[in-house]
C-alpha cells in the first residue's frame, strides 16, 4: 500500500494493519558509461512494488538523493550530503512515528547513505520505534552467491536491464580496470586496499581508482535481464517474508 496514496482519514487504519513501513532510497550518481544514474533509487523503489504485491505493508516515497561526494567527478551526480541525508531521513522517520508508525524499514540501493542510516535507526528506537537497514546489493548475494556484484558490475547492470532496459547502454561500457595505490596497495575495492593478509580504507575520488565509474567481480556485459529478474524476485520474496517476522518483533519500551 502506498503511503501518498491515502488520506490522512484512511492512515491510522493502514498503520494498525500493515504495522511495516518501507522508505526506499538511493542516490543519483555514477554508474559507469553504460548505465542510468538514478539505478539506485529504481532499484529500491520497483523492489517495494514487488513487495507489496506479497505482504501488508506501507510504501513512503522514495528518496532519489544520497550521499556521494566521491562521484561528484562524474558529470550528473548529484550530492546532498551526509548531513543533509540525516536530516532528511531523521525528519521523514519522526515523522512517520508521530502518527503511529513503529515499525520501518530502510531499503537502501546506495552504500554512502549507510552511516545516516544507521544513526536513524538508533535515533528512531530510542524514541519507541525499531527501524531495520536493508543494503539490497549486499542481501542479494547472500541469497545466492552468484548474484554477487560491486558498483555498476553487472550485478547492478541486470537489475536495471529487468527494470528499464533502454537505461542500459551495453555499447557504452569501459573497460573497468582499477588504478592500485602502489605496488604493495592493491585496490580491492572504490575505497578499500589489499597489504598483505589484510585490507585497509583508503578514501579517493571514484574516477582517480576506476576512470570506467563500475567496479566489482564481473564485468557489465555479463548481465542479463533473466538474472536480473530472478535475483528482483528472490530478494523481494525474502523481504517480504521478513516484514512478516518484523511485525512479530516486540518494540522497545519508549
Ligand atoms: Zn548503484
Amino acid at each position: 500500500m502506498q503511503w501518498a496514496s491515502l488520506s490522512w482519514k484512511r492512515i491510522p487504519e493502514a498503520i494498525d494493519r500493515c504495522q511495516v513501513g518501507i522508505l526506499p532510497l538511493g542516490s543519483v550518481e555514477n554508474h559507469g558509461s553504460h548505465m542510468a544514474l538514478g539505478t539506485d533509487y529504481i532499484v529500491p523503489e520497483h523492489l517495494c512494488r514487488m513487495i507489496e504485491q506479497k505482504v501488508d505493508v506501507l510504501i513512503l516515497p522514495v528518496l532519489p538523493y544520497g550521499v556521494c561526494p566521491h562521484h561528484m567527478k562524474f558529470p550528473g551526480s548529484i550530492n546532498i550530503g551526509l548531513e543533509g541525508l540525516l536530516q532528511v531521513v531523521r525528519n521523514i522517520a519522526f515523522s512517520v512515528l508521530s502518527h503511529g508508525l513503529k515499525r520501518l524499514i530502510f531499503l537502501n540501493g546506495h552504500g554512502g547513505n549507510d552511516p545516516a542510516l544507521d544513526t536513524v535507526a538508533l535515533e528512531f528506537y530510542q524514541k519507541g520505534g525499531l527501524a531495520a537497514v536493508i543494503d539490497w546489493w549486499v542481501l542479494a548475494p547472500q541469497l545466492k552467491e552468484e548474484w554477487k556484484g560491486g558498483h555498476a558490475d553487472a550485478q547492478e547492470t541486470a537489475a536495471l536491464m529487468a527494470i528499464h532496459p533502454d537505461w542500459v547502454h551495453l555499447e557504452d561500457a569501459m573497460s573497468g580496470t582499477a588504478e592500485d595505490l602502489s605496488k604493495e596497495l592493491k585496490t580491492v575495492y572504490l575505497n578499500t586496499v589489499q597489504f598483505g593478509k589484510g585490507t585497509i580504507r583508503v578514501a579517493r575520488e571514484v574516477p582517480h581508482v576506476v576512470p570506467s565509474g563500475w567496479f566489482g567481480p564481473r564485468p557489465p556485459n555479463q548481465a542479463t535481464p533473466e538474472w536480473g529478474r530472478e535475483m528482483l524476485e528472490g530478494t523481494a520474496a525474502y523481504i517480504a517474508e521478513f516484514v512478516e517476522a518484523f511485525k512479530r518483533v516486540k518494540l522497545p519500551r519508549s
